[in-house]
């Protein structure tokens, strides 16, 4: 509990920053304000416009406050007991009459990692892998590719060290302008004011391109090329690095294997065709190549644009060949670093919320790590990687019949979101426990109301592997339970009190959580402290990695992996019917399926409502105008918004966002996956436009 004289330091709940900011409560529990950190570690008191606003949500009127049953179709009031009697009668029901895995488990990636740890472990004591978070929906390619080829699934390098030490930013489908506004003004634009190059690649001209224009225009590189063809693109940077001898030979040599694999993709690779497949002018290519491939030191920085496509794997492995072949990896200022997205998609699947891989990735099919593991839980975990979230959905009515989900929004998060919506409604039993009426409590049986990120306490893990604190404030509502208080619950009337769910919060969820998690193993909360710690921390007193491999790879060879890659176009491409190609991303005001960002006043204020960039030549082509209402169409479903007309997108290209439930992109997204990984492939869907208010009024006339 704060009093208005000591503001409470926790991490603000929007993206992977990891900003740590304050809160301060009044007399009154719902009087919560922001109040600035100012030595916080990650941002030092800096804040971007969601970090500033975040404290709206935690009193705003539609919080759930009480728990509720749903009864002839209608959701009612209920206590705790009975709807907690009714979540663990329905599961063993479920259990009973389909067997463990027809249950699914959603976690959250906006909840501790104590949170998550407990449900991953609720799910298994159930007796099903059939868990996951979404990291799935955004980085589970790049978690694949990087864990496979240099050993974990995140950023090689830390943020301070890569605005220090970093002569070369190489950012590809990733707009940290826009989706990690901190990271990109303290950190990224700190470095180009100090001298470092940018090379961006992107469709679309956005904050970032802003922002390095005006920090560096003659030092910042805009490659804007076709969405789906990065594979091209950087095959095209990787000939030429071969072609001018640009490869770090004893690093090749001593460092990795492969190499071989992949000058055989590009032996007889057309670099010309493939820069005209991607839109971008060879030269601007070449140039870039040697920008990256001459610099002492340069970082890659990947984020969604590369990971969430049918080919995400291979997208990210091919940033992986380039870092490797120029040495550009296990330094400071290197390596390859995906910007994660929401505050804690990192800490959710470092503790084991995901279908094949126990705490700190430890695979659930190595007999010794799931027995470790085991002999801490004291119950056996089955053996069989479980089903991806997406997977879970697409199984409902077939080997699924009932969702746990906590903290998840998938009727809107998830592509094809009409199919999803129709398969929830299948589901026999569906259990919310949420903050908000989201979309999906639409389809819940009974709902849970949990507190939200301003009144609990945990760790959350930031996008550069940070474990820190989290410490709330009085809850504002009675009736609302901390996650881990309904877990533990849940776990207790499930499995008996002796069962591995009685904890007393979350610190003795974490002194848990370390024993069974390596990475984890020397954080204690004391060491944690105020600036946290850099996983891997194996032992007490470890001060965590600015950078990782630096000796070798945490790979079987303790090498790393190149493998050469060749151009999958996206599963859709545009046709006569629908002759445009649909690419979704973030607004900075905005976050995800808008659960928080929506009710908050300060960030609706800018976008209350979506929208569509057109390029002007498709806009005269299909008859729009700036600020028409427009109805977007793909083979799934469609979603009328107004047309912004600019030549920030690609002729050819359309781009819109996920946000808003009365036209959400993922009513046209496809939910075609990546076969390794299961990424949905958001970032490409053939779509159709039309003037939806013009059209009414002629047929008025
Ligand atoms: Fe919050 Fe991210 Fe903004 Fe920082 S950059 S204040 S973590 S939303």
């Amino acid at each position: 509990m704060s009093t208005d004289d000591e503001p409470t330091k926790t991490i603000c709940p929007y993206c992977g920053v990891g900003c740590g900011i304050a809160v301060q409560q009044g007399d009154e529990p719902a009087d919560v304000r922001f109040a600035p950190w100012g030595d916080a570690p990650v941002n030092e008191g800096r804040v971007c416009i969601k970090g500033g606003a975040a404290t709206e949500v935690v009193a705003h009127e539609d919080r759930l406050t009480e728990p509720q049953i749903r009864e002839d179709g209608e959701l009612r009031a209920a206590s705790w007991d009975e709807a907690l009697s009714r979540v663990v009668a329905e599961l063993e029901r479920i259990r009973d009459e389909h067997g463990p895995d027809g249950m699914g488990f959603y976690s959250s990636s906006k909840v501790t990692n104590e949170e998550n740890y407990l449900f991953q472990k609720l799910a298994r004591r159930f007796g099903t892998n059939n868990v996951d978070n979404c990291t799935r929906m955004c980085h589970a390619s790049t978690v694949y590719a990087l864990g496979e080829s240099l050993g974990a699934g995140a950023m090689t390098n830390s943020m301070a060290d890569l605005r220090d030490a970093a002569d070369v930013f190489w950012i590809q489908g990733a707009n940290p302008g826009e989706q990690h506004p901190i990271a990109n003004s303290q950190y990224f634009r700190q470095a180009v004011l100090d001298g470092a190059t940018v090379v961006q690649v992107d469709p679309h001209a956005n904050k970032t391109t802003e922002s390095f224009d005006v920090a560096a225009s003659d030092r910042h590189l805009h490659l804007q090329l076709e969405p789906g063809t990065d594979i091209p693109l950087l095959n095209v940077v990787l000939k030429t690095v071969l072609e001018n001898d640009w490869v770090d030979e004893e690093f090749v040599a001593e460092r990795t294997e492969g190499v071989a694999d992949l000058r055989e993709t590009l032996a007889g690779f057309d670099k010309e065709a493939a820069a005209e497949e991607c839109g971008v002018p060879l030269a601007d290519i070449e140039r870039a190549a040697e920008v990256y491939a001459t610099a002492e030191n340069a970082a890659i920085f990947t984020g969604m644009g590369m990971s969430q496509h049918a080919c995400g794997v291979d997208n990210v492995q091919n940033e992986i060949n380039l870092a490797l072949v120029t040495g550009n990896v296990g330094r400071p200022g290197t390596g390859v670093n995906p910007l994660r997205g929401q505050n804690n998609v990192q800490g959710a699947s470092d503790v084991g919320a995901m279908p094949d891989v126990l705490p700190g990735y430890q695979p659930v099919d190595d007999d010794g790590a799931r027995e470790g593991v085991e002999d801490v839980w004291g119950f056996e975990v089955p053996s069989e990687p479980g089903l991806t979230n997406v997977e879970i959905t697409h199984s409902i009515g077939d080997t699924v019949h009932g969702l746990y989900v906590m903290g998840e929004n998938p009727v809107m998060s998830e592509p094809n979101a009409n199919r999803v919506a129709d398969l929830l409604d299948e589901t026999e039993f569906v259990v919310v426990q949420d903050i908000f009426p989201t979309e999906t409590v639409e389809y819940a049986d009974v709902v849970l109301p949990a507190t939200s990120w301003a009144e609990r306490g945990g760790t959350v893990t930031n996008t550069d592997r940070r474990v820190q604190r989290m410490r709330g404030v009085e809850k504002v509502h009675e009736e609302t339970r901390h996650d881990f208080d309904i877990l533990t619950e849940v776990g207790r009337r499930l499995f008996g009190a002796d069962a591995g769910f009685d904890f007393d919060g979350p610190a003795d969820i974490f002194a848990e959580l370390r024993e069974v998690c390596p990475i984890y193993h020397g954080m204690t909360y004391d060491a944690l402290g105020e600036a946290g710690i850099h996983w891997p921390c194996y032992e007490p007193g470890d001060e965590g990695d600015q950078y990782l491999y630096a000796d070798s790879f945490d790979t079987p060879s303790g090498l790393g992996q190149i493998e050469g890659v060749r151009h999958q176009p996206p599963r859709e491409t545009p046709d006569e019917a629908y002759p445009l190609i649909l690419t979704t991303a973030r607004l900075e005001e905005h976050y995800n399926t808008g659960t928080m960002s929506r009710r908050s006043e300060t960030l609706s204020r800018q976008h209350p409502e979506n929208f569509v960039d057109v390029h002007p030549a498709d806009a005269e082509r299909y008859g729009v105008e700036d600020g028409d209402s427009v109805t977007l169409e793909s083979r799934r479903g469609e979603i009328t918004l107004t047309a912004h007309v600019t030549d920030a997108i690609k002729e050819g290209v359309v781009w819109t966002t996920p946000h808003f439930a009365a036209a959400s992109g993922n009513v046209l997204t496809n939910d075609a996956l990546d076969e390794r990984a299961k990424i949905p492939e958001y970032k490409a869907a053939a779509v159709d436009v039309t003037v939806a208010a013009a059209s009414d009024e002629a047929a008025d006339d």
